[in-house]
């Protein structure tokens, strides 16, 4: 199976590295706008040869688009434009306005809408890494709209992968992705924020700076050019999922201020059963 994946970075290199260690893929076509991502791609053995996106296209049996959403939105008709019976896969993390934007397109059946839910803080070809989809799901979105046969290739593509398939309506996927995802961005995003003004004034406070406080502004290393499109795409549903967390915040607060700390325990008590739900899933 020779693959082409546009945009070489930490989701479509590890992608590369999965599936060709899996042995889906024998060949793998790079595609970016990066000539240096590109060439540290070959570097690393992340993909055979690097190739326009015409010929790489031309040469491909499936094509993974693994760009930023912004990017993405305008190369998605533009390959269904230039496929034959090619399928075409994209990768990325909110799907309502993708998916309308090829609604109509007359090749709409090469295209399978799907969303790998794994990741890191990190970009680049240098972030790609090994196992990073390793017992981890993938959403596949509206695919009654997508051929059959497209759709079979794909899941045998995430298959070798070690991923398991959900199948959702893109709404439903985006208001999802909003709560387990592009919340808890933002929410890292604005506790590096407060930490950071408050370190202007206190130049010590990151030595003190413990494992807690590591581990929850960790995703505030995400870089803007991947999380900025994906919040402008999925506006609606992080407003309303920023709302009820402000609620939840402003009752925490309300909370101190009565200094009612027997409610407190019992929010954090709540709070704890969360364990059951992530520990179960990990
Ligand atoms: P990334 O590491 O920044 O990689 C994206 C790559 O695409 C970069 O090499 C970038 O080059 C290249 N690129 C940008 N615009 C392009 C264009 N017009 N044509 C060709 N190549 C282009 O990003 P990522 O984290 O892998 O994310 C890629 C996609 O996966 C996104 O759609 C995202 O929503 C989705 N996703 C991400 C995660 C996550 O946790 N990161 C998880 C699941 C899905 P430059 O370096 O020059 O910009």
């Amino acid at each position: 199976m020779k693959i082409a994946i546009v945009g070489i970075g930490l989701i479509g290199g590890s992608m590369a590295i999965s599936l060709k260690e899996s042995g889906f893929a024998h060949h793998i076509i790079g595609i970016d706008r990066s000539q240096d991502n590109l060439d540290k791609a070959i570097r690393r053995r992340l993909i055979d040869e690097d190739l326009s996106l015409q010929e790489g296209i031309a040469a491909a049996e499936i094509i993974i688009l693994a760009t930023p959403m912004n990017a993405l939105k305008e190369l998605l008709p533009k390959v269904l434009d230039l496929v034959e019976d090619q399928v075409v896969i994209d990768v990325g993390s909110a799907k309502v306005d993708i998916l309308n934007i090829v609604r109509h397109h007359p090749r709409r059946k090469n295209y399978v809408a799907s969303h790998p839910m794994a990741g890191t803080e990190y970009s680049g070809p240098e972030a790609a890494v090994p196992n990073l989809f390793d017992n981890r799901c993938t959403v596949l979105c509206d695919i009654e709209d997508s051929d059959e046969k497209a759709v079979e290739l794909t899941r045998q593509l995430y298959a070798a992968m070690n991923m398991s398939l959900i199948y959702l309506d893109a709404n439903s996927h985006d208001i999802h992705a909003a709560y387990v995802s592009h919340i808890s961005h933002i929410s890292s995003f604005a506790l590096a924020l407060t930490v950071l003004e408050k370190e202007q004034d206190e130049k010590r406070i990151f030595e003190l700076a413990s494992g807690g406080f590591r581990s929850t502004v960790r995703l505030a290393k995400s870089s803007p050019e991947m999380w900025v499109p994906i919040f402008e795409q999925n506006r609606d549903n992080v407003m309303d999922v920023l709302d009820e967390h402000i609620n939840t915040l402003a009752r925490f607060r309300s909370l101190l201020i009565k200094k009612d700390f027997k409610q407190f325990h019992q929010l954090i008590e709540k709070a704890n059963s969360i364990r059951k739900i992530i520990d179960k899933n990990l």
